[in-house]
């Protein structure tokens, strides 16, 4: 049996994480996925920062 599972990996630090945050972080820049651990070093100070939403590998049923 092969599991489906749905991993994106940070853009900073180009690790898989089961939590990610859309942002965007530079002023051309594209939406991308960060780690929690990454997210406060590129929203902290930075006015191209945007907040797009958090990305979880694992959807809650309703
Ligand atoms: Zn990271």
């Amino acid at each position: 049996m092969v599991r489906s599972i749905r991993v994106k990996h940070c853009v900073r630090c180009s690790q898989p994480a089961p939590t990610l945050f859309r942002v965007k972080y530079e002023e051309d820049g594209g939406w991308v996925f960060v780690c929690p651990h990454c997210w406060p070093q590129i929203s902290e100070n930075n006015s191209f920062y945007i907040y797009g939403g958090t990305w979880k590998a694992e959807k809650k049923k309703n």
